[in-house]
């Protein structure tokens, strides 16, 4: 599996030092004033893919391992499915290290906890299949071990030209910050600490006091961690203190705001109920819901802010979502496109659904190019993509501009790693089908069977006279609710679907 496990082994020092105010009395940070380098790290949060959290904070760092709402079992039972369920292999390592789509921003920071590979290209190893565009040979991929037209593996990398230009992070160089508790990110200018001390209520200078913590990859996996699971992520870290069990959280309705709900784009599920709570106690699927809750993995954290118009149900990372807003990119961040990006990260290239309902993008790749030319006597080549970063046209006198007579461009056909020769269409879904399959209120999915089920209600004491079944649509909206659940709560169908399911009951109560 991915570079992740072995990146884990090298030692990092590279340490920040972070400068916090704390309430010496009330044992609280007042706010923490940083630099790029700490606040790159934080806004790097809002680009990592929710799988890629869910691994993180499965792991002890200097805090113990949390559980990330839903989304840490959902990772979990993934983990545990048998890939037979899966259209291919790639597909269960890209929902298990899903690529970040700013990765070019985070590999140069201080600190970069996203352990992903990064991303490579691959041509087949028999090069003349580069410019066979009749056979359909000419292919690229972003994945290792997918097979060429000719039978071989593409497994020759390549670095396409201007594919790989790395950028400096999120915040500009000399910029300074003031930071909350809660991790909204603030100018450090005079005004924003009056304000914080006005609010902490702090009228005697004497009963603060200035404390250095210093930061390495460890403790961001602690702030990471903290961040989701309270309201106080600084003085946690730094006054090291007991975390509240996540359980409590349990009973949140989750609301959002209207979202057209478009019936062509629902899915069908049956839920079966405790009919004396209305608990959920699991659905019966197909695999298009399957994909649909596998695919919150591949969602950057930014992007689920966006979608949920900074109402996420985590806190901090909403109102760190929200200072990307207020943060000028003339002075704090590196550019006005940093700060867009941030705003809505995108999935990764490849990684999207092809009938995801929910609303978000995903990077869509330009036409790479195998160019050969005739250069001191010998045919050289190369891979690059002949588009600026701000145009996509591509037309032949711009191809032919380099003047060889021999010169050729051979667009690459990218390799669809969903892709499995028994699917009837190559079109973007991880989970095998018609299948149906089992999803408990925490997002545990597991191929359905009647043995399955009935212990699951074993295990939760549930009398089969106190169940019930129903069909519920989930479209948008309702799929919103899920997702928003899932972030805080280990009810994510209970709190995200029972809302619909009452007024249905209502409607129905009506008509009778
Ligand atoms: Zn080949």
């Amino acid at each position: 599996m991915g570079a992740a496990e072995s990146v884990e082994h090298v030692e990092h020092v590279d340490k920040i030092s972070l400068k916090v105010m704390v309430d010496k009395k009330r044992h609280k940070v007042v706010y923490a004033e940083a630099g790029k380098d700490f606040v790159d790290v934080l806004l790097s949060f809002l680009t990592l893919p929710l799988g890629t959290i869910a691994r993180h904070v499965a792991k002890e760092s200097n805090i113990e391992a949390v559980k990330f709402g839903s989304i840490s079992s959902l990772y979990q039972s993934l983990k545990d499915l048998n890939p037979k369920y899966l259209w291919n292999p790639t597909c269960k390592e890209m929902l298990l290290y899903p690529r970040n789509s700013m990765e070019a921003y985070c590999r140069q920071l201080r600190l970069n906890i996203d352990d992903t590979e990064p991303v490579k290209y691959f041509v087949c190893e028999n090069l003349e299949c580069n410019s066979s565009v009749k056979e359909n040979k000419n292919r690229l991929s972003l994945f290792r071990d997918q097979k060429c037209g000719c039978g071989k593996v593409l497994n020759i990398k390549v670095s396409p030209k201007e594919c790989l230009s790395l950028e400096n992070g999120f915040a500009k160089v000399n910029a300074s910050f003031i930071i909350s508790d809660d991790l909204y990110v603030m100018p450090n200018v005079f005004g924003t600490v009056v304000y914080l001390h006005q609010k902490h209520k702090i009228t005697n200078i004497e009963a603060i006091a200035e404390k250095t913590v210093e930061i390495g990859k460890k403790e961001v996996i602690d702030i990471l961690k903290l961040s989701l699971v309270t309201k106080t992520p600084l003085t946690d870290f730094v006054f090291k203190k007991n975390l509240f069990p996540l359980e409590k959280r349990k009973q949140f309705e989750f609301r959002i705001r209207e979202v057209k709900s478009d019936k062509a784009r629902q899915m069908s599920v049956k839920i079966v109920r405790r009919k004396s709570t209305g608990e959920i106690l699991f659905v019966e699927a197909g695999e298009d819901f399957i994909d649909f809750v596998f695919s919150f993995l591949t969602f950057p954290l930014g992007g689920v802010s966006h979608m949920l118009e900074g109402f996420s149900s985590l806190n901090c990372i909403d109102s760190l979502y929200k200072s990307v807003y207020k943060l000028s990119p003339d002075i704090y961040l590196m550019s006005q496109a940093v700060k867009e990006k941030l705003s809505n990260p995108p999935i990764a290239a490849q990684f999207e659904l092809s009938n995801q309902i929910l609303p978000i993008c995903a990077v869509s790749l330009p036409v790479y190019y195998y160019h050969s030319f005739l250069s001191n006597s010998r045919y050289r080549e190369v891979f690059t993509t002949t588009t600026t970063t701000t145009t996509t046209s591509t037309t032949t006198s711009t191809r032919k501009c380099y003047g060889y007579s021999s010169d050729s461009y051979v667009p690459l056909n990218l390799v669809d790693p969903k892709f499995s020769s028994s699917k009837s269409s190559s079109s973007g879904e991880y989970v095998k089908g018609p299948s149906i399959y089992m999803v408990t209120d925490d997002l545990v999915v597991s191929p359905i069977s009647s043995f399955n089920a009935i212990s699951h209600l074993n295990s939760l004491n549930v009398p089969l006279l106190d169940v019930e079944e129903k069909v519920v649509r989930v479209g948008p909206k309702e799929g919103l609710c899920i997702l928003k659940a899932s972030l805080t709560s280990t009810s994510a169908l209970t709190n995200g679907l029972n809302q619909f399911i009452r007024t249905t009951i209502e409607k129905e109560k009506l008509i009778k």
